[in-house]
């Protein structure tokens, strides 16, 4: 092969590598902003963890270069090696290509229980994309990211071929909203909480966390009041009171909406300023508070675009929840916030009530 048409080829898989990523859902918002050579560190690295190997001139000046020129993300340049032939013809195995994960995107040896639940993920016949996915957007790859200056900020990966679902909790924050986050985040998981004021300003460093782990937080008003009942400027005091709390807290103020009992009408539509998120399967956790019931409704109704209603003021909700989120994980349905859902679903407008999103 003559060294132009040796060019040729390469411009082309590399356009052809671009294109794939951006379908695939990256997005080239995250900028590096370490100095070159601890960027140059982090390419290196990974020659090392997933293809065993020293780095060859061009292709790590190249990574570098890309990272440093804002054009890729860490997860960007992760996902370029872990999927190459190279790194492929290495993790035949399904174990090996877990193995790989941890060692280059976490940096540490898996543990044993991790493996195990990651593989057996994988034999069930889920794309090895979407195990890449709960690494990515997991904190500790953020973390990893970080060391060597590169901010990967809280965009979230999600694969828009694939399932995906909003889980929504109402009326909290409470004290064991906290473990929700913690489960969420360690398996590169997101919900949305629609948090009421007067709980919120009680739990401020749990809204704060909701935001670092990638959470949504919606506007529930100040104290449960149904806005059907109110004034344009009552409805403005509840809303605009929970989007102060919320932004002080957290940097900004909330972006969707669910009213109370879900009642609006034309003047709630109006003074909203945010899409009205209602819900496709109501789990009844308040009537019930039964953990076994919770579950059991949503894995019988699931599809593919659902809002799931739940509420973490209760115990047993929070129960069902920690054993939905790896379950509907393991079922292949990616966990993504209500905005998530809209954006790769067709979008959601201001004043407008939306159900669900589906494909
Ligand atoms: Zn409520």
């Amino acid at each position: 092969m003559s060294v132009r048409k040796l060019i040729k080829t390469v411009a082309a898989m590399l356009a052809a590598l671009m294109v794939f990523m951006m379908s695939s859902g990256f997005k080239s918002e995250v900028r590096a902003d370490g100095n070159p050579d601890s960027v140059r560190q982090f390419v290196e690295r990974l020659y090392r963890e997933t293809l065993g190997r020293e780095a060859d001139e061009d292709g790590a000046a190249d990574w570098t270069n890309r990272l440093l020129s804002g054009g890729s993300t860490g997860a960007d340049v992760a996902f370029g090696f872990i999927f190459s032939d190279e790194c492929r013809a290495l993790t035949v195995e399904n174990s090996d290509y877990v193995q790989v994960l941890y060692r280059a995107m976490l940096g540490r040896e898996a543990d044993e229980a991790g493996l195990n639940s990651w593989v057996s993920f994988l034999n069930a016949g889920h794309p090895r994309s979407n195990v890449f996915a709960g690494f990515v957007n997991s904190p500790e790859f953020t973390g990893l990211c970080t060391e060597y200056g590169i901010v990967r900020g809280n965009r979230r990966y999600v694969n828009p071929d694939l399932p995906m679902i909003a889980l929504t909790f109402d009326d909290g924050p409470s004290g064991r909203t906290s473990e929700l986050i913690d489960c969420l985040q360690s398996r590169g998981a997101a919900a949305t909480f629609f948090v009421v004021g007067m709980n919120a300003e009680r739990y401020t460093d749990t809204l704060a966390r909701m935001r670092r782990a990638g959470c949504e937080i919606g506007n529930h008003t100040y104290d449960h009041t149904y806005l059907t009942r109110l004034s344009v400027t009552d409805i403005q005091g509840e809303l605009g009171t929970v989007n102060d709390i919320v932004r002080a807290a957290t940097g900004t103020g909330t972006t969707v909406l669910r009213p109370p009992g879900g009642y609006h009408n034309e003047t709630v539509d109006a003074v909203a300023g945010m899409p009205l998120i209602m819900w496709s399967i109501d789990t009844r956790d308040w009537q019930t508070r039964s953990t076994q019931a919770t579950i059991d409704h949503v894995l019988g109704n699931v599809h593919d675009g659902d809002i799931i209603l739940m509420h973490d003021i209760y115990s047993t909700t929070i129960d069902a929840a920690l054993y939905l989120i790896p379950e509907l994980q393991r079922r292949g349905y990616q966990l993504v916030t209500v905005s998530e859902l809209a954006e790769y679903r067709g979008g959601a407008q201001d004043g407008v009530a939306y159900y669900r999103f589906r494909p």
